[in-house]
């Protein structure tokens, strides 16, 4: 105990110092004034993970911290499916998580969105694709609005993932 002291006063802190992100600044501004204008600036957002490794979720807590803080932004992520405007959905979508995928779309007021995020949910691209424990491609069984790309996507490239959908409702 008293070595780990004597580093930690030898390397002083550990912390990081945060620099600004002018792009990342930016794309949360149009995010939040778009929440604001489409979703009275509450939009909730139910995740199911449907079978996945858990680092897309690891990637969507990140989204709750200090530096990214969505919750200024508008967005929460609620508990249950009936308070939800968008349901999250990660992973291959086991044959054990399909019927309560299913059940958590079905339990969503509408209008109703579903974003699908990193690549597991396209499993036409996956090693998981033949299982005989996976019924696989989402996008065949829910109404699949939008589509966040990565193995994980990095928060921002979730953040950006989000700003895409809300462009597309826009032209909707
Ligand atoms: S897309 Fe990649 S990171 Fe996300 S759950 Fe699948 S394997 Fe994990």
């Amino acid at each position: 105990m008293i070595k780990f002291w004597k580093k930690r006063i030898q390397n002083k802190l550990l912390t990081e110092h945060l620099t600004h992100d002018k792009t990342l600044s930016e794309i949360q501004k149009e995010l939040k004034n778009s929440i604001a204008k489409q979703f009275a600036s509450s939009l909730n957002i139910r995740m199911v993970d449907s079978g996945s490794c858990n680092a897309c979720e690891s990637e969507c807590n990140a989204l709750s911290n200090p530096y990214y803080n969505l919750e200024r932004l508008g967005i929460q992520f609620v508990a249950s499916p009936r308070h939800a405007d968008v349901l999250l959905v990660s992973g291959v979508n086991t044959f054990n998580m399909h019927p309560h995928l299913l059940d958590a779309y079905a339990q969503m007021p509408s209008p109703k969105y579903v974003i699908t995020i990193g690549d597991c949910p396209l499993t036409a691209t996956s090693v998981y694709d033949e299982s005989f424990a996976i019924v696989g491609n989402i996008a065949k069984h829910l109404p699949v609005a939008h589509h966040i790309t990565g193995c994980p996507p990095s928060p921002n490239e979730i953040i950006v993932g989000l700003l895409e959908f809300l462009r597309g409702l826009d032209r909707s």
